[in-house]
């Protein structure tokens, strides 16, 4: 079945979300396959961000990504990867539909970078790419 990797970034961490989060996932019948509570490295989150080297928001991004402890996942189930977007919502947390992470735990806005809770890999080739950046031996 298809795999997805899932980051409950530092700001979903620091406002108690994991387990919120986590419910989602488990609720809507994806299998958690690995999970792991960590500080991302530099060099790990340089290769994850690397299509948004050079923009505007990539310094707060890794800055916020380096902020402290996060949860990367991988999950799989049939169709995980939109799915998953799905639940999440879309980027803007002010204006992501309600029922989604983002709509409903989302809050933060007009600072440098979107504060958006969570992060999902958007194509199976991104997946299969972020998967071996966070969990090598996966
Ligand atoms: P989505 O694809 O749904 O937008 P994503 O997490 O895959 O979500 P990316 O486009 O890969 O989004 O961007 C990575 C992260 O960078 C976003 O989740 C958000 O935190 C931040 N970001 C992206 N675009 C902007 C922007 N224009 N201004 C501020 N932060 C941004």
């Amino acid at each position: 079945t298809e795999r997805t990797l899932i980051l409950v970034k530092p700001d979903g961490v620091a406002r108690g979300l994991i387990g919120k989060i986590i419910d989602r996932i488990e609720t809507k019948g994806y299998v958690i396959e690995a999970l792991d509570l960590r500080t991302a490295s530099q060099e790990t989150l340089a290769a994850h961000y690397a299509e948004h080297e050079g923009k505007p928001f990539y310094q707060p991004l890794v800055d916020l990504m380096s902020s402290g402890p996060l949860v990367a996942i991988v999950a799989s189930g049939e169709g995980v990867i939109k799915g998953w977007r799905s639940l999440a919502g879309t980027t803007d947390p002010t204006t992501a539909a309600p029922g989604t992470i983002r709509g409903d735990f989302g809050r933060d806005w007009g600072t440098a970078v979107q504060q958006n809770l969570v992060h999902g890999s958007d194509s199976p080739e991104s997946a299969e790419r972020e998967i071996a950046i966070w969990f090598p031996e996966a």
